[in-house]
């Protein structure tokens, strides 16, 4: 029996779920229809490792029934909607989402461990990224070419349009799985995508409940589907052939693995990352520290865009590091269901072993734990801050090399720009990084070469709902999301060139 529980209470969520033993069966959309199968994911809550539910993984029977019927029929029934009735649609989606936000953020809660605060915003930014698709239809654009620069174009004249590529395939990853699924929905369907789901194994709850929310507004119910499956076992799915884009969000390796397995077909890439930030002697020190430890902490650092490596200005060093483990130990760890909570548990006991075991090989090179360090039982650990003293450690260490997903970051002082660029380079990840600092020149420096896909100048990395367009370079991915910047990803131009030669219509002199 589970002591932790989904909040199921409304009747909109009751046709995709049956309960047995007190546990909800899912489920999933395919071909058309709510349909449970034999095999299941087991779902537990990273609070307590509780069973919170199961789900119904289709067969490859199912599967293929579903793209074929998104293939054949969805691509065009969403295609056929008129854009301004597709815009009329999420706006009913983000009303429906609104009625039911309690119970939105209540299943994030529980089946991802965010704190409540954490999954409130991401319910929220999900709304409010809904309400903003008008602005992704802006870049819906064209070109008109003038055939009269060549003389091999003469009376002629072309025009480029942009279409939607067809199936868009949305495979999600655990730390935002609502948020990334709306994301994805709406750059995919305001060009008029068909759009299938491949959901998080540990967390798809919320992604389950968005289906049915979008299915009670009129959205074509050819045009979407939802494939839960374990990654291990998605490799004939990417590979498949009526699925034309691959949107992923995941680590490097999982993008690697898709790039791989899928074959030639358009892909966004949003990868691994962990992010530098780097404090100037001229920083508000205090202020610095405060968001440091939150870009450190936020969502238990299971964040692409969270802050890893701390690049400190010699002079202000010894201060600043006092100041950022005054930050840490203010943060609270512990049940995000109490709303005093600042940060919950990690999403599996693995992550909780990874952290550990990484912070155990620093100690072995010398490295000093400035603040935590220690599993609290269960999937909860401390913030933790390492020093690096010894410069030639710093490129051994997994947690400069690789992106451990945990609230942890190491902290190291630099001597001038071109070592604190040098050192947030050599990383193989290029997501984000913070500056702190006024100087201008120097600021205006490290934009020049730090090899990254956004910069936040005394802000911590903070994606949000796309306001500003993010994506990595480097390990860290291909292309970018945010608003209106995926569309070029979705669709593709289509060249109509008009012969209107001997037609009177032009006459050249
Ligand atoms: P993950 O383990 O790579 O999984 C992401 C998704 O890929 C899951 O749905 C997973 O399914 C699926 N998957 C795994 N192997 C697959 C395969 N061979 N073929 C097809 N699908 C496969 O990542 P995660 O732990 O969920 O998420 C954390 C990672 O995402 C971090 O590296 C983080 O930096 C990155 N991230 C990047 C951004 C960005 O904007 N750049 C944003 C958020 C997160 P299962 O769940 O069934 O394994």
């Amino acid at each position: 029996m589970s002591s932790t529980r989904l909040p199921l209470r409304d009747n909109l969520f009751k046709e995709i779920y049956r309960i047995e033993d007190e546990v909800p069966n899912f489920k999933s959309y395919v071909a058309g229809e709510w349909i449970e199968f034999p095999s299941k994911i087991t779902v537990k809550s990273p609070i307590d490792g509780s069973i919170i539910a199961r789900v119904s993984i289709p067969d490859w029977e199912a599967i293929d029934r579903t793209l074929d019927l998104v293939y054949v029929k969805g691509r065009w029934s969403i295609r056929n909607t008129p854009g301004e009735k597709r815009l009329k649609i999420i706006d009913k989606i983000a009303d429906l989402m609104e009625e039911h936000k309690d119970e939105f953020i209540e299943t994030l809660v529980v089946d991802a461990g965010k704190p409540v605060r954490h999954a409130r915003g991401e319910v929220e930014a999900s709304i409010d990224r809904l309400r903003k698709a008008p602005l992704d239809l802006r870049k819906l654009e064209g070109d008109y070419v003038p055939g009269d620069w060549s003389i091999h174009t003469l009376e002629s004249e072309g025009i480029v349009r942009r279409e939607p590529y067809g199936v868009v395939l949305a495979i999600i990853p655990f730390n935002y799985p609502l948020f990334d699924t709306v994301n994805k929905f709406v750059y995919s369907v305001i060009p008029g995508n068909a759009f299938i789901i491949k959901p998080p194994s540990s967390d798809p709850i919320s992604t389950l409940m968005f289906v049915r929310v979008v299915l009670a507004t009129g959205f074509p119910a050819d045009s979407i589907a939802i494939i839960p499956l374990p990654g291990r076992e998605a490799s004939k799915l990417v590979a498949d052939r009526r699925i034309h884009v691959i949107s992923l969000t995941g680590s490097t390796k999982t993008g690697l693995e898709v790039i791989r397995n899928a074959g030639i077909k358009q892909f966004i890439l949003e990868l691994g990352g962990g992010d530098p930030a780097i404090v100037l002697a001229d920083a508000d020190l205090a202020t610095a520290a405060q968001k440091i430890a939150i870009g450190v902490t936020s969502y238990s650092g299971q964040r692409c865009d969270a802050i890893k490596i701390i690049l400190v200005e010699e002079p202000i060093y010894e201060e600043f590091k006092k100041l950022l483990v005054e930050e840490l130990s203010k943060i609270r760890v512990g049940d995000p269901r109490d709303p005093s909570t600042d940060m919950g548990p990690l999403i599996e006991p693995q992550s909780v072993d990874e952290m550990i075991d990484a912070v155990e090989e620093a100690k072995s090179y010398g490295c000093k734990i400035l603040y935590g360090g220690k599993r609290l039982g269960g999937n909860y650990v401390e913030p933790t801050l390492i020093e690096v003293t010894e410069r030639h450690t710093l490129k051994l260490l997994k947690l400069y090399r690789d992106e451990v997903f945990a609230p942890v970051a190491i902290i190291t002082k630099f001597r001038d720009l071109d070592e604190a660029i040098e050192l947030a380079n050599n990383r193989r990840y290029g997501l984000d990084a913070a500056i702190f600092g006024e100087n201008i020149d120097k600021i205006r420096k490290l934009v020049r070469f730090l090899e990254v896909g956004a910069i936040y100048v005394n802000e911590y990395p903070r994606h949000g709902i796309g306001y500003y367009p993010f994506g990595g370079r480097k390990d860290s991915g291909i292309g970018r999301e945010g608003i209106g910047y995926s569309i070029e990803h979705v669709t593709a131009t289509k060249t109509i060139i008009y012969n209107y030669r001997g037609k009177g219509i032009w006459e050249y002199l």
